[in-house]
């Protein structure tokens, strides 16, 4: 479909599908990234105090264009604007317009900056007096391969083709949508910015329409009579939940039931476990598969990453052992020999439970009968990987764990249809982490915090982003860290980060829980899931550098026993957001508050990093005010599915040509990362 575009060919359809671009409407439905406002003209003065601004400048002078080493030019020209001169400076033969002529006039768009008491402005984007030129310019996501200007062409070319409303006509005129092509036309070549708006608005309802009737419909044709695991037996839950050392809360009780409410129905279950770093998810889980297996089936655990699969099995299997339930684990570092034993006994049926990373997916794992596949920290694992994983078993019940909460638009949009269960409130005793933002300044006297922290008993995480030294960007490592520290205390620390050995790994992290270690300098290895409830510290060297809900889940590893716990940032920038951001994390102790700052700040795309959506119109950042749209497309979804469920009507023969390319691009997307 995209080839039929003029200049598309099979190179540029590979960049177009990568950024989510996959038939002409993708393309026209394809939201800028923001506007260039070049409806004006501003005079050299003017233009100094903008962001970026258009200005009619007249040519006075054209220097020689100097050559540097590595094939690049300075050209240099000096202009008026009738006032001020500029200097104009192309860096790169690939900025510099050809032809430009001396004494004529000429637009220029860009930042004017000044420097000695001279104005500059470093390569504009040049063109002839023409009134096309004042606009309000769209800016496209892009891809490595994939230029702006191209992406203009290709948009225009989809323009002129003929498209048909896939909306049906009564919900248009109930709702009082503009038509399709006049909100292509607003969103690619606006007149202002109210058009701009309606047409936004038009196109959101529109995507959350179609997603929606994607996967009713999806829903209707695939799952109707869809048979999952039969659980029936109960009381073995109650017994489990009795052994523990602690109570359950309220809400792990309530989510706990919700979950075998869902696993004794006929249907798989299909839940979202959602809840704030230290909610105590993880022995919810562990009930639901308790359940599982004593009704004769068996449960897979899977961990983001080795230290987390690690943990969950050492802190379960003595758990399990009482109950009479074999488990294993398996991840990428298990041994070959004890990897064909395990995947023996998985077949066999000798291993109840089974905990793993990744690996459990990659390898030829196959089970006798798998009945619950559990994923901890969803965020982390791509659809594909968690529709592997349950394809091992017949409809298996699914559970996802997540401390990120989602909107609920996207979390349908990641995981169809999907129920959520939420623990809002923490386990009692625990205290508010107390957080501080500071500079690098401050580095021996926050030693000296760690200090105090361990003298107490304590212990104490360090984090930052970088293992080895970067040329480019200049971050403390772990190492220089390590060095630093060692220097001012003899407190006991260790390095940690991915790229040690398995069995370095795990003798590290054995002598962290155990208190043989009192500092633990490491990489976001530790960001999801370590739990040793002694830390009272966490420190983290460019805090800048980490989205605020990752920050979050950073936190979260102190604070997890009942002693006073801290967590210290240490920025390294001085940006407004970045200040603003550390504000917020300062602030604020709830993750769904954090994760909905982040959303604003960010934009949901970035977010869901990992998702194929690159150019989805959920990416943008103005999720505000449009929330309603999600119940209002609902509510009309439902009308539509109970008058057509299976799209046959020829009025809606649009909208099902659509809805099932939509699914293919989903599947499509999903099988390729
Ligand atoms: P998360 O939701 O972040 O995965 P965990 O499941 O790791 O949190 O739980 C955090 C800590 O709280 C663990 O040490 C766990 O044993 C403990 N915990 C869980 N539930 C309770 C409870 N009801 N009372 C006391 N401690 C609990
Ligand atoms: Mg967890």
């Amino acid at each position: 479909m995209l080839r039929s575009i003029k200049g598309i060919g099979p190179k540029k359809q590979e960049l177009l599908n990568k950024i989510g671009i996959y038939d002409k409407e993708d393309l026209l439905n394809l939201m800028p990234i923001r506007y260039q406002d070049k409806r004006n003209i501003s005079t050299v003065q003017e233009a100094f105090s903008l962001d970026e601004a258009v200005l009619r400048l007249k040519i006075i002078a054209k220097g020689r264009s100097i050559r540097l080493r590595g094939r690049k030019t300075i050209t240099k020209l000096i202009a008026t604007d009738g006032n001020e001169e500029i200097n104009i400076i192309y860096f790169n033969d690939f900025y510099t317009p050809a032809g430009l002529v001396i004494g004529s006039d000429y637009y220029f768009f860009g930042k004017v900056g000044r420097e000695k008491n001279e104005y500059f402005i470093y390569n504009p984007e040049t063109s002839i007096i023409d009134d096309n030129f004042l606009s309000l310019d769209p800016i496209y996501p892009l891809t490595k391969g994939l230029g702006q200007k191209e992406m203009k062409k290709f948009v225009l070319e989809a323009l002129k083709s003929t498209v048909i409303d896939p909306i049906p006509k009564d919900i248009l005129a109930n709702r009082k949508l503009i038509p399709i092509k006049t909100a292509h036309m607003n969103i690619h070549c606006p007149k202002s910015y109210e058009e701009i708006n309606a047409a936004k608005y038009r196109l959101f309802y529109q995507e959350t329409f179609i997603l929606l009737t994607a996967l009713n419909y999806l829903r209707y044709i695939n799952d109707f009579d869809k048979k999952g695991p039969i659980n029936r037996q109960n009381n073995i839950v109650e017994y489990f939940l009795d052994s523990l050392e602690f109570q359950l809360t309220e809400d792990q009780i309530k989510v706990v039931s919700e979950i075998i409410s869902d696993m004794k129905s006929d249907k798989p279950m299909n839940r979202l476990l959602q809840g704030d770093v230290g909610s105590g998810k993880t022995i919810v889980a562990l009930a639901a598969g308790v359940f599982s297996t004593a009704n004769g089936h068996q449960t897979a655990f899977i961990a983001p990453t080795e230290v987390v699969a690690n943990q969950h099995f050492k802190n379960h299997k003595h758990l399990l052992d009482e109950l009479g339930f074999k488990s294993e684990i398996l991840t990428g570092s298990t041994k070959a020999a004890q990897k064909d034993y395990i995947k023996k006994k998985l077949l066999a049926g000798d291993i109840d439970f089974i905990f793993g990373t990744h690996a459990l997916i990659q390898e030829d794992v196959k089970f006798r009968d798998l009945g619950l596949v559990i994923a901890d920290e969803q965020h982390k694992f791509g659809v594909k990987q968690r529709s592997q994983l349950i394809s091992k078993g017949d409809n298996p019940d699914v559970l996802v764990m997540s401390a990120t909460p989602i909107p609920r638009t996207l979390s349908l949009a990641l995981y169809g249809d999907l129920n959520i269960s939420s623990i809002k409130t923490k386990p009692k005793g625990r205290k508010k982490i107390i957080t501080y933002a500071l500079n690098k300044d401050y580095e021996k006297r926050i030693f000296r915090f760690i200090e105090r922290q361990v003298l107490e008993g304590h212990q104490v995480y360090i984090v930052c982003p970088a293992i080895e030294k970067n040329e480019e960007i200049r971050l403390d490592t772990v190492y220089d860290i390590y060095e630093r520290l060692s220097k001012a205390s003899d407190i006991k620390s260790e390095v940690l980060h991915s790229r040690l050995k398995k069995e370095e790994k795990d003798a590290i992290i054995d002598d962290f829980k155990e208190n043989r270690i009192s500092v633990l300098i490491s990489t976001t290895v530790i960001e999801v899931g370590v739990d040793v409830p002694n830390s009272s510290l966490i420190v983290i060297y460019n805090a800048e550098r980490f989205g605020l809900s990752q920050i979050h889940q950073l936190r979260g590893r102190v604070g997890r026993g009942d002693v006073q716990s801290y967590c210290i940032l240490i920025c390294s920038s001085n940006s407004a957001s970045a200040r603003e951001r550390m504000r917020i994390i300062c602030e604020n102790d709830d993750g769904y508050e954090i994760a909905d700052r982040d959303l604003k700040m960010r934009g949901v795309g970035e977010i869901l990093g990992s998702m194929q959506h690159g150019a989805s119109i959920f990416d943008i950042d103005r999720f505000d005010g449009y929330e309603n749209i999600i119940d209002i497309a609902n509510e009309d979804v439902k009308y539509l599915m109970t008058e057509d469920p299976k799209l046959e009507s020829p009025m809606n023969s649009e909208l099902n040509r659509i809805v099932n390319s939509k699914i293919d691009n989903l599947i499509n997307a999903n099988s390729l990362n």
